[in-house]
């Protein structure tokens, strides 16, 4: 129907172009007649009609970008939008990147009041990639995450199983492979006007091809953690390993002094320890990985734990001064005593190890009655993190690579784990950054649990 009636108005508009053109013609013609002879007359009428013909393609041209522009707005050949996509994908090798590049092409082409793509994670759930406009709100993600969980079909909504969400559209799986790799979320257009045949063949289309990228992204991003994980394993184990072999070495075959002994002894120490973090770390990513992260919830309170691992912190540094600023009346929380203390352990450490130039630590606890939740936080004033760093932090084995970093220890692993056992127990992680300016590391925990159950086991 659309399109009779757009070839309609389009050949109406040529047709009127050309009787103007037509009766300019014959009004000269008629002008000239008494002055003019036949043959001038004949000359006037074929250069006219020549013109009428030249203009007839330009005309047509313009006026259908004419009546495009100002009728059909929402018109796409959404076979060019797949192909274009495709070739953009083409150049992207990151699972963000394409998460980002996907809801962005749907949001604009569709016009929708918003859209989101979630990425299938290692441990069974969901992690965002990317969201625009409405799906941007926390709550509504976690929602989105339960509607899709067990599912692996198209689901249109407005959906008699579900009336949670009125401006959801579409959740799309993602599939390839044989695998799922993640869902599209897809809004109600913002007119509120009703998805075509052809808004259905762009979103299976771009669903296919972004299931293909995202396939392929995650293939490359697992051999390339085990390749970090080699070169990081054989580094983290194999350094300190040298120095205790070494030490133990001169031990067996000197007879030194008394504080040499001492020396060569704590350095045997600090290393064992470094090989003993490592392997706890992954095999705490290896539970994490096959789904046996085992929770123990119990009512504790937080200034118990925290001042543990603010000890711990102190007695590693000479160089920081710490400061501790907590709300008064803060309530118990329900969370995991030793989980949670080596979360808050791992930023403190991180906040001493990434401000090498000392600085103030500042520990704070605030009850923010307001979201029913207590929110932890570690600020240094350290090296900083650029904001294109902040998400990739909380994966396996990232660690930024910059002249401030060099010759700082560690893994790559602390922030993951912190982020998988916070979330396993019902919390978030985040942080605000600025470079070289310093870092404050939040982790909320939520105040508002049922209070009945007290233990939660994620095998
Ligand atoms: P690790 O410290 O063992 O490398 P983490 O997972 O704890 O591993 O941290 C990952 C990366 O995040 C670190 O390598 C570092 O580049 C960066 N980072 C973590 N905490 C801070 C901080 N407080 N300030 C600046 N950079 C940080």
């Amino acid at each position: 129907m659309n399109i009779i009636a757009r070839r309609g108005v389009i050949y109406g508009l040529i047709i009127g172009v050309t009787a103007i053109l037509l009766s300019t013609a014959i009004f000269f013609i008629s002008a000239f007649r008494q002055s003019a002879g036949v043959p001038e007359q004949i000359l006037i009428a074929l250069v006219l009609g020549g013109i009428a013909t030249a203009l007839f393609g330009p005309v047509r041209t313009g006026t259908e970008a004419l009546v495009d522009k100002l009728f059909y707005k929402d018109r796409y050949d959404y076979r060019q939008i797949i192909q274009s996509v495709s070739t953009a994908l083409n150049s992207v090798k990151d699972v963000t990147e394409i998460s980002h590049l996907v809801v962005s092409v749907i949001v604009s082409t569709l016009n929708l009041a918003g859209g989101a793509l979630f990425l299938r994670t290692q441990r069974s759930s969901f992690d965002v990639g990317a969201t625009q406009g409405i799906f941007s709100d926390a709550d509504k993600q976690a929602l989105l995450v339960t509607l899709m969980s067990g599912r692996n079909k198209l689901i249109e909504f407005p959906n008699p199983a579900t009336n949670a969400f009125s401006d959801l559209a579409f959740l799309v799986p993602l599939t390839a492979g044989g695998k799922e790799v993640g869902f599209l979320c897809v809004s109600r257009k913002a007119s509120r006007q009703a998805f075509s045949s052809d808004d259905r063949f762009l979103l299976q289309g771009l669903a296919a091809i972004a299931a293909m990228a995202l396939y392929g992204a995650m293939l490359l991003r697992d051999v390339s953690v085990r390749d970090t994980f080699v070169s990081v394993a054989s580094h983290e184990l194999r350094t300190p390993l040298t120095v205790i072999l070494g030490y133990t070495e001169l031990l067996l075959r000197r007879d030194p002094p008394d504080s040499t002994r001492k020396q060569w002894l704590k350095n045997i120490f600090d290393n064992s320890q470094r090989i003993s973090s490592m392997v706890d770390d992954l095999l705490n990513v290896s539970r994490i990985q096959s789904g046996r992260i085992n929770i123990k919830l119990d009512r504790v309170k937080l200034s118990d734990v925290l001042k543990e691992a603010l000890t711990f912190a102190r007695e590693s540094t000479g160089k920081h001064e710490f400061v501790v600023d907590m709300d008064p009346d803060l309530p118990e929380v329900q969370l995991d005593r030793d989980k949670f203390g080596q979360v808050v352990g791992n930023l403190l450490s991180n906040a001493v190890k990434y401000s090498p130039a000392g600085g103030r630590i500042t520990l704070a606890v605030r009850n923010d009655k307001g979201q029913h939740r207590v929110v932890v936080s570690v600020s240094d004033q350290g090296i900083g993190i650029e904001p294109e760093d902040k998400e990739r932090l909380f994966t396996t084995f990232h660690r930024i690579q910059r002249p401030e970093t060099q010759g700082i220890r560690g893994s790559g692993l602390g922030l993951y784990i912190a982020k998988e056992w916070t979330e396993a127990m019902g919390g978030k992680i985040w942080l605000e950054s600025e470079l070289n300016k310093g870092s404050t590391f939040f982790v909320a925990m939520p105040t508002n649990y049922p209070s009945e159950s007290n233990q939660r086991n994620n095998a």
